[in-house]
């Protein structure tokens, strides 16, 4: 395959063997003026044998795609696509029943400066790579990381697009991808894993140190040709995402993609900090501090875990109320209760197995630590801004036996946690619906983050 290198296009040209002639085709066409009567001149012009047949037509892949032409034209293999404004062209021996392999460009939320407003603007998206998909977003949630990340809590490279909790449908998959189809339905997460390095061996794909061209080379640009980064693995906020295979799974048709969407890390992360990472047996007894959007599914985890008593604590009541739906038994409001007394009271005295902190707050995470029984766990599942420190007593966390652990995203393992997470939904164990407290539009993601920094919202969805 060959690519010319183009200023909507940030990665790497490649080439073929034919690629001199090939680009002289581009180059005539272009200074044809892109007649399309003239197309079949130019073609024999270069090739001795005009192409048998020649369509103009816009990308399959996007209303706001710019026009292509296609050429059947059996000395480059069957087919040659080509694309004046964005400067593709692919020959026929890669370009098979995979889906459009086109660059083309599509809307997205930007984040240019930390703390402001996202802008709906154009951008351009490769074709994927090797080893790449591309999907058709039907839905993305808002998470928090987020919000931190636009709020430049974690740091980051700017101009970005954000947004990982997403699901859609396969448009076109890069060389080597042999398991994904274009047209499957799939969730769209930010775990990117190689499968071979020595944490991917061991399940734990959250902390894969695999290197991928996607670290290194976005498959986004902006109008002028600017890269655009790639925020969260994803830039879901956007029509298209061109993400590595790892990072999607397959669902089944039956499950609805928006409904879907927050599979990817909402509920991943709260359930997985559960079975994964604390591996909650059944007859324990749990607190879950904080209980928006990660927090209630770390208690329906506890509910499917057999724990007997799950103690929800949250600021607002209104969360409490929604937590108690989710399967909580207790509720503690923290800001008219003492939790630790409350706790202590729920527990004959002798505090809870495991402590599930899903809040990023560095008060929440000391505080898990007074609410252990003996040789319980505190587990840390929200992320605070970068350089927060909280304090804790080594001494008693050694005399006690207890444990603290860190959860990331669930410590999931993308292709074995969603079809389970998919299998407890459809049976009826996993509320997912519920979960889900506004839609918006695109153009309306600024009153969906809004709501969400409000905590009005257990998950807000930008559906396209
Ligand atoms: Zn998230
Ligand atoms: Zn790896």
């Amino acid at each position: 395959m060959w690519r010319e290198d183009s200023p909507h296009c940030g990665r790497q040209s490649r080439s073929i063997e034919s690629a001199s002639v090939v680009r002289r085709f581009a180059q005539s066409v272009r200074h044809s003026g892109i007649a399309h009567s003239r197309l079949h001149k130019v073609a024999s012009d270069h090739r001795g044998s005009p192409p048998l047949a020649c369509a103009v037509s816009r990308c399959c892949c996007s209303p706001h795609t710019r026009l292509y032409y296609t050429l059947h034209w059996p000395p480059f293999g069957g087919r040659v696509l080509y694309s004046r404004e964005l400067g593709v062209l692919y020959s026929g021996a890669d370009w098979g029943d995979e889906g459009c392999m086109l660059g083309c460009t599509m809307r997205a939320a930007v984040c240019r400066e930390f703390g402001r407003p996202l802008s709906i603007e154009e951008l351009a998206i490769a074709a994927p790579e090797r080893g790449e998909v591309r999907v058709r977003l039907s839905a993305c949630a808002i998470c928090h990381s987020d919000i931190m990340f636009a709020d430049g809590a974690w740091g980051g490279d700017l101009p970005a697009v954000f947004g990982h909790e997403a699901s859609g449908i396969v448009e076109s998959v890069g060389g080597g991808v042999i398991d994904l189809s274009v047209g499957d339905h799939v969730v769209v997460t930010l775990i990117r894993s190689c499968g071979q390095c020595s944490y991917c061996t061991r399940s734990i794909e959250t902390q894969c140190e695999g290197a991928f061209e996607l670290d290194i080379s976005t498959p986004l640009s902006d109008r002028l040709g600017e890269p655009i980064a790639q925020g969260l693995n994803s830039a879901a906020f956007a029509e298209l995402v061109v993400v590595d295979q790892s990072q999607v799974c397959v669902i089944p048709k039956t499950i609805p993609l928006d409904v879907a969407s927050i599979l990817a890390c909402g509920v991943l992360t709260g359930f997985g900090a559960v079975v994964n990472t604390a591996r909650v047996s059944a007859g324990s007894t749990v607190a879950v501090l904080g209980c928006g959007g990660v927090g209630v599914n770390s208690i329906q985890a506890s509910v499917v875990s057999g724990a007997i008593q799950i103690i929800a604590v949250d600021i607002l009541d209104e969360k409490l109320e929604l937590a108690r739906k989710f399967g909580a038994t207790h509720a503690v409001n923290s800001q008219q209760q003492d939790v630790v007394e409350n706790v202590m009271a729920l527990t004959n005295q002798r505090g809870v197995d495991f402590a599930f902190i899903t809040v990023g707050v560095k008060s929440a995470a000391e505080q898990a630590l007074a609410l252990l029984a003996r040789a319980g766990a505190a587990v840390v599942v929200g992320m605070p801004a970068s350089g927060v420190c909280a304090e804790y007593d080594p001494g008693a966390l050694a005399s006690k036996g207890q444990s603290l652990l860190g959860s990331k995203m669930g410590a999931g393992s993308v292709r074995r946690d969603i079809p389970y997470l998919v299998d407890l939904y459809q049976r009826g164990v996993l509320k997912l619906d519920e979960l889900i407290s506004g839609r918006y539009r695109l153009d309306d993601i600024n009153d969906a983050i809004a709501s969400v920094k409000r905590g009005e919202a257990l998950r807000n969805l930008v559906v396209f």
